[in-house]
């Protein structure tokens, strides 16, 4: 991943990470915010119910109230009390329920039997245990009907004024649907009655009106209700669709002996939290993607700021690395990019400068051993010459037996160290017209294995063992093998030089990463670091006849084939020369 795209990420991540931060966060205050509102709205609501209950039950104990203070029912109470006919009265709930607006009506006799029953005519004689709420506020009751059916109902028992022995009545007006539609209830608020009439959950209970509303969803909050007998609330789900759900409140009513008999249900619509939310929602997406592209704006615009520049001088400093030392970098600016791009140009332009004085300072060292070694080469012939010229001058004056012998010993000395200096100057021009290389492929252990053939006898007899390692895999090069085997020889000649009693010489080509490395060591005298800095020059020798040129022909003959040479102290005391030579890069196939 290259540093654009991790800009890229990290811009992203971070956008999208704050955008879904926010988002969550506003999301829930609003939640708790519409969540507040809700349970006011819905408390306000289970008030009213409250109140309108209440205002039911005052209705009909009043109604109740006013009946057992009638003269009518004085009436029927005294006759009754004094020996009057209880199955005469059959009938006379009737008009009294009628008058009163009653649902249910029944005259009670004192030992409980009912005496007239309004919804109920052949329940004659029947025990009503509801006597036992006589006096007492209104409360729920579940009725039975004679068709088999029951219903639920607000009551009243009272005793008729003046009764003795007691003449109670017993009246209610139903709670059912129809009792609801009264409730002013707000926009997106219903409200359900359950009749708790069968053991386990039935939708048959709502009555039929409310079927297609989903109640069957209400079923655990209206269980809950039923069996803690306390208000019980919650989510509820009526479709997949979080817009139609609805926050449900279920407040059990209760009967006189505290069992619950319906259940209120107060359904709140969360189609306006959930319509904020899913608007949230819609925003956070939209600014999350506006924060996307913004990122890769803003990851463009550093990339062409800073990782182009960088690029810049990764490439820079890689041509470098390969040699072009000329390289400078284009980049104008005044923050830390252009301040590194500036250094780099400086770097470079330093580097070219000490290269071009050290170039100077090398050709100029290595003119003056070559203006040095010419002159002691030269004044050697020189000097013999002079004596026997002056030598032949002088004979000169000698009688001519005598002048023809130093004259013919003289001529002779003449051309010996004419000789001499034709030899001089050829060593000199053989240096100068060194050839370049006639490169073909071949292995590098071939140019090892020549010298090791050629020496071996030759070290034998200098009491030098030879010590070889050579790879056994193949090693192509690129190189003249006569060149090789001239500059291994060479070095080779030095380390039997440098062992005149004897030693080890040690032979090693191997593979090391993309050259084929030459080591030739011996364990000879060894160098001091300032010999090993002019070892390379050329004509620079500590050897009596020695031409200095060696080293300077290996060191030639490397560099044409764009190898290096190194060399190193040996472990063993002696000097180890380092040759790599670049190797064949085969082809891979794609
Ligand atoms: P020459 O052999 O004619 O002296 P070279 O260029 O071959 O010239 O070597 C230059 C000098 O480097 C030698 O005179 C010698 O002092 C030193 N030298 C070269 N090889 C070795 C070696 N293996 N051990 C010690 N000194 C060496
Ligand atoms: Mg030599």
């Amino acid at each position: 991943m290259n540093l654009r795209q991790k800009l890229l990420l990290m811009f992203s991540l971070t956008v999208v990470g704050l955008v879904v931060a926010v988002a969550w966060t506003v999301s829930v205050r609003v939640r708790h915010v519409f969540d507040g509102i809700d349970q006011q709205q819905t408390s306000a609501l289970v008030n009213q119910f409250q109140r309108e209950f209440n205002r039911r039950a005052e209705d009909t104990a009043s109604a109740l109230d006013r009946m057992a203070a009638s003269d009518g029912l004085k009436q029927i109470a005294f006759e009754l009390g004094n020996g009057g006919d209880a199955a005469s009265y059959l009938q006379a709930a009737l008009p009294l329920a009628q008058e009163y607006r009653l649902d249910y009506l029944e005259l009670v006799a004192h030992d409980g039997s009912i005496l007239s029953s309004f919804q109920w005519t052949a329940r004659f004689g029947y025990r009503e245990p509801a006597i036992a709420g006589a006096g007492q506020p209104a409360f729920l009751k579940q009725e039975e009907l004679p068709d088999g059916t029951s219903q639920t109902g607000m009551f009243a028992v009272r005793t008729v004024a003046g009764s003795d022995p007691p003449l109670y009545v017993v009246g209610g007006r139903q709670i059912d649907a129809s009792f609801l539609t009264d409730f002013p209830t707000p926009a997106g608020t219903h409200v359900y009655l359950y009749r708790n009439l069968t053991g386990s959950f039935d939708v048959q209970n709502f009555g039929a009106g409310a079927k297609t509303a989903g109640v069957t969803h209400f079923q655990p909050v209206v269980n809950e209700a039923r069996n803690s007998g306390r208000n019980a609330g919650g989510v509820v789900y009526p479709t997949r669709q979080p817009v139609d759900s609805v926050d449900a409140t279920a407040i059990p009513l209760k009967g006189l002996d505290g069992s619950v008999l319906a259940v209120l249900v107060v359904a709140n619509s969360r189609r306006g939290v959930v319509e904020v939310q899913q608007h949230i929602r819609d925003v956070a997406f939209g600014v999350a993607g506006l924060g996307i592209i913004f990122a890769v704006l803003v990851s463009l615009w550093i990339a062409v700021r800073v990782s182009r520049p960088i690029e810049e001088l990764a490439r820079a400093a890689g041509e470098v690395a390969a040699g072009d030392w000329e390289t400078r970098v284009d980049i104008y600016s005044l923050d830390e990019v252009g301040a590194l791009a500036r250094s780099f140009n400086n770097m470079t332009r330093q580097l070219t400068e000490q290269r071009d004085k050290l170039v100077q300072t090398e050709r100029v060292a290595a003119w003056r051993e070559l203006a040095r070694r010419l002159a002691h080469e030269l004044k050697n012939p020189l000097f013999p010459l002079q004596i026997t010229v002056e030598n032949m001058v002088r004979a000169r004056r000698l009688p001519a037996k005598e002048f023809d012998e130093v004259f013919t010993e003289s001529a002779a000395t003449l051309q010996t160290e004419i000789a001499n200096l034709k030899t001089i100057i050829g060593r000199f021009s053989d240096f100068s017209k060194m050839p370049k290389p006639q490169a073909i492929e071949m292995d590098a252990r071939e140019a090892v294995w020549r010298v090791v053939k050629l020496y071996g006898p030759a070290l034998e007899e200098k009491h030098i063992q030879v010590g070889t390692s050579i790879a056994s895999e193949a090693l192509p090069i690129l190189g003249d093998s006569e060149l090789l085997h001239r500059a291994l020889s060479n070095l080779v000649l030095n380390a039997m030089d440098a062992m005149p009693g004897g030693g080890t010489l040690t032979i090693s080509v191997a593979r090391a990463g993309e050259v084929a490395r030459i080591a030739i060591g011996d364990t000879g005298e060894g160098m001091t670091p300032e010999e090993r800095e002019r070892l390379f020059t050329p004509y620079y020798t500590t050897k009596q006849h020695g031409t200095g040129l060696g080293l300077a022909i290996v060191q030639a003959v490397i560099s044409d084939h764009n190898g290096t040479i190194a060399v190193e102290g040996a472990e063993a005391g002696g000097t180890r020369f380092l040759i790599g030579l670049p190797l064949v890069q085969e082809e891979v196939d794609a």
